[in-house]
């Protein structure tokens, strides 16, 4: 038997598994996925998770239950191309024959000092986890900082208002406006529910330091109870850390087949890809449904297009708070109840394979 061997049950690697179990995988293949969580996690809500407006169980789906799958919770500790063995971190390895790597990214902190140390974060399932207790566990009036103005920033600003009334919370943002690379209807509508709701935004912000209890906005110190960091992402240091191309971000160079240039066994997805769009989990699906027709293909010996069509994205929502939202649809902005009643559907969609 053969082996496709999958790296991460995020986003992408769950799109692979969909298209291709239970029938398209050859008699003589089998898939063996490995993540260190006996479940998929919704990172996209994670920001909830850490206001604690939905529960754990909320944000998991179990991995599919098929014979020819095969599930192992393990941490990936580093993958040798020469020998196609990905080695784990108990100290023993899996070999493959084919191989799509999936591991997501992590905070990216700019070598800004005291911000790996100091900041809290919602990047991970664990990470999210402990930002819930700290927040949650926060006596009233404390401040919370956001760092970063971005959609995760955003929505975890929002949620986190709505969760605690009782807290002060401040946003930092670089931009002149936060979501200032949407249309400037979107970025002044959220501005807007921002001042209307009590978050103070901190335009134009530079952080040059964190310590414990203190923020530095240009060298000046603010003092605050908690800072969450939602300003910067970079691929999985797995990827990081392996001698393959990679673009300025540190992501993964492919050929058009989604594989790495000198491993045509070796398929990299989602946020560990360096693609033409920002990271993001529709790209991340959308890139798997084109490495499982590459897949298809080279299994059966057909030959492969030059290029594969451009990846087509449907757009962008985000939430504020539980009942009102924003987001690009077809380039088209769209604002408050509807936005938000449109994320929840697609979530739903999601959650119970319907999309
Ligand atoms: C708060 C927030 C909101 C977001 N909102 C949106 C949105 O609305 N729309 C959108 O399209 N995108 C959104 N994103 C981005 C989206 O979540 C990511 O782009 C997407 O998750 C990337 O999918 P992936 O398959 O690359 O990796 P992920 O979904 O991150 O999955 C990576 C998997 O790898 C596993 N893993 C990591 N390291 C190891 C290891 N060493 N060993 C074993 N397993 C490991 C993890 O457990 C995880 O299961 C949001 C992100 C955040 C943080």
């Amino acid at each position: 038997m053969k082996k496709l061997v999958l790296l991460g049950g995020g986003y992408g690697n769950m799109r692979v598994l969909r298209e291709l179990l239970p029938n398209h995988l050859p008699d003589d293949w089998t898939v063996t996925l490995i993540d260190k969580n006996p479940y998929h996690s919704l990172k996209t809500e994670y920001y909830a998770l850490a206001a604690g407006t939905v529960s754990d169980q909320d944000v998991r789906v179990a991995f599919p239950n098929e014979p020819k799958l095969n599930v192992q919770y393990r941490e990936v500790s580093g993958i040798d191309l020469d020998n196609k063995l990905v080695h784990l971190a108990e100290s023993d390895s899996v070999s493959y024959d084919q191989l799509i790597i999936g591991l997501g990214c992590e905070d990216k902190y700019h070598n800004i000092p005291g911000a790996d140390t100091f900041t809290h974060s919602i990047q991970s399932i664990e990470k999210a986890r402990d930002t819930y207790q700290t927040l949650n566990n926060l006596s009233t009036n404390s401040v919370v900082s956001i760092v970063g103005g971005g959609l995760s920033g955003i929505e975890l600003a929002s949620e986190l208002r709505e969760s605690r009334p009782d807290l002060t919370i401040k946003l930092f943002d670089r931009g002149k406006t936060v979501l200032s690379s949407f249309p400037e209807r979107i970025s002044l509508y959220v501005q807007n529910w921002f001042s209307t709701n009590g978050i103070e935004v901190i335009n134009e912000a530079n952080i040059t330091k964190v310590e414990e209890g203190t923020l530095y906005n240009h060298d000046q110190a603010f003092s605050t109870d908690v800072v969450v960091w939602t300003a910067g992402i970079q691929p999985n240091k797995i990827i990081r850390d392996m001698d393959i191309e990679k673009d300025r971000q540190g992501r993964a160079i492919l050929t058009p087949h989604h594989n790495l240039p000198e491993h045509e066994d070796v398929y990299v997805v989602g946020d560990c890809a360096s693609l033409p769009h920002a990271p993001s989990a529709q790209l991340a699906e959308g890139q798997a449904e084109q490495i499982v027709e590459v897949l298809k293909k080279r299994w059966n010996g057909q030959p492969l297009p030059e290029e594969m069509p451009s990846i087509k994205l449907k757009g962008t929502l985000g939430s504020l708070g539980k009942k009102k939202g924003f987001g690009l649809m077809a380039d088209r902005p769209i604002t408050g109840r509807i936005a938000r009643i449109l994320k929840s559907g697609v979530l739903w969609m999601y959650k119970f394979h319907k999309g």
